[in-house]
């Protein structure tokens, strides 16, 4: 397919982008990768939580059709000073908006960079309306396993892996789905390790929020980093791989790779193994979502082997990162475990950002709240089920929450 056969040819016009977490790590790397192309994308709306001042810069420096922000009061400020400067982006509120908005029908792809579950109600939205939708918001996809799944082939969308490791296993498949059973044996997943790799367990409650966020081959938003440090960041990856793929959770396993030069691994059925390598740069994985099948120039910089000194692979250590084993227990577990799975980790890192519990208190928080919330088999067979069974989950692990902090 041509650059040419991509645009709409009634119109000629440009791919439109929305992008969900605009201000975020992966939100901004999407805008670097779309400025490098304007003649062939354009952005259509913009969306923030918090960082509302670089959501207005960003208005400023794309002009989209519309803005969402989460309250109105927000909302109406930032319209009134992008209405101060001559600047035309339609500004709206709330989450219904950012479900309004992946799913418009004058969207054609949509950039899911929401971190957490809030992100998944838009990735169902964007799915239903047959979009090409680039996922970045892994938790999006643990949270509606088979339910995600649905959406996207009853939608019709494109569902494109942004995460690196992702891509890396689905630009080693073959182009057409419908080969891949007959072509993975099983995938590794690389991972860096994260920063504690060789620090002394012993000192693993006296890790600061700073120290853990100090990621050695990435810039990540907080919560991502602090999933990283864990490893329960290739805990969720597992779950996201186990959906992506359509793979049993035994054809997934985890290397440790500290150099993020090989991004995964297929090992196919005669055992030939194909990788995917590059610097480690989420503006490859992003480029390649935005211009699938086809390849643009991305930014990131090119792989000079003569100047890598090495390229190592070690075993995960189960017991330095507990959290990473729960991944495979989810899958096994009756269906809705990986939903607490995130609920208990998004509620346990947001505590440890905050200070309210130690770094060793996160693994705890988890475990201890998929033990007290699926006791028994569950089967949430519907968005509302699912949400109800992340907020109890929530609930839960606040609970625990205030306990270790008490
Ligand atoms: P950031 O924290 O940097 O950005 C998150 C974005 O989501 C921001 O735009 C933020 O707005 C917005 N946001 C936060 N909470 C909410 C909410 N409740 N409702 C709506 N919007 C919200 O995260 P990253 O960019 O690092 O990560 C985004 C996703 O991509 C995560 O799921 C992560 O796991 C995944 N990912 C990230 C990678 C990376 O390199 N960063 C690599 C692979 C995957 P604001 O900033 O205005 O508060
Ligand atoms: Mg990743």
């Amino acid at each position: 397919m041509t650059a040419a056969a991509r645009t709409d040819p009634r119109t000629a016009r440009r791919e439109r982008v929305c992008i969900l977490g605009s201000t975020g790590s992966v939100g901004t790397s999407t805008l670097d990768v779309l400025s490098r192309h304007p003649e062939r994308f354009e952005v259509f709306a913009l969306s923030a939580h918090s960082r509302v001042d670089e959501l207005f810069e960003q208005c400023a420096r794309w002009q989209p059709r519309f803005a969402v922000l989460p309250e109105a009061a927000q909302a109406r400020v930032l319209s009134d000073r992008l209405k101060a400067h001559g600047l035309a982006t339609e500004v709206l509120a709330g989450a219904q908006a950012l479900c309004e908005m992946a799913a418009h029908e004058e969207v054609d792809a949509v950039m899911a960079a929401i971190v957490g579950a809030a992100g998944l109600a838009p990735c169902l939205a964007a799915a239903h309306a047959g979009k090409r939708l680039l996922l970045a918001n892994k938790e999006a996809l643990v949270v509606g396993g088979a339910l995600f799944m649905n959406a996207v082939r009853t939608g019709g969308a494109t569902l494109l892996p942004i995460d690196s490791e992702h891509s890396a296993i689905f630009q080693c498949l073959p182009l057409d789905r419908a080969g891949w059973p007959a072509h993975i044996d099983h995938v590794l997943l690389t991972s860096s390790g994260g920063p504690f790799r060789r620090r002394d367990p012993a000192t693993m409650s006296t890790i600061t929020p700073d120290e853990a966020c100090a990621h050695p081959n990435f810039a990540m938003g907080r919560k991502i980093s602090v999933d990283s440090a864990t490893m329960m960041n290739k805990a969720l990856e597992v779950i996201e791989a186990r959906w992506l793929f359509d793979l049993t959770p035994e054809q997934i396993q985890v290397v440790i790779h500290p150099q993020q030069i090989v991004h995964s691994m297929v090992v196919c059925r005669d055992n030939s193994v194909l990788a995917q390598l590059g610097t480690p740069d989420m503006r490859v994985p992003i480029a390649y979502g935005l211009s699938f099948p086809e390849r643009i120039e991305s930014g990131a910089s090119r792989l000079d082997f003569t100047a890598l000194s090495a390229l190592t692979f070690e075993a995960p250590d189960f017991a330095r990162y507990p959290g990473l084993a729960l991944a495979w227990e989810a899958l096994r577990g009756p269906e809705g475990c990986a939903t607490v799975l995130n609920a208990a980790n998004e509620v346990a890192v947001a505590a440890f950002l905050a200070g309210t519990i130690r770094f060793d208190g996160i693994h705890s928080v988890v475990a201890h709240t998929i033990d007290a919330v699926l006791p028994e088999p569950e089967s949430p067979g519907s968005i509302g089920a699912l949400l109800e069974l992340d907020a109890r989950a929530r609930q839960r692990a606040a609970l625990f929450v205030k306990g270790l902090s008490a």
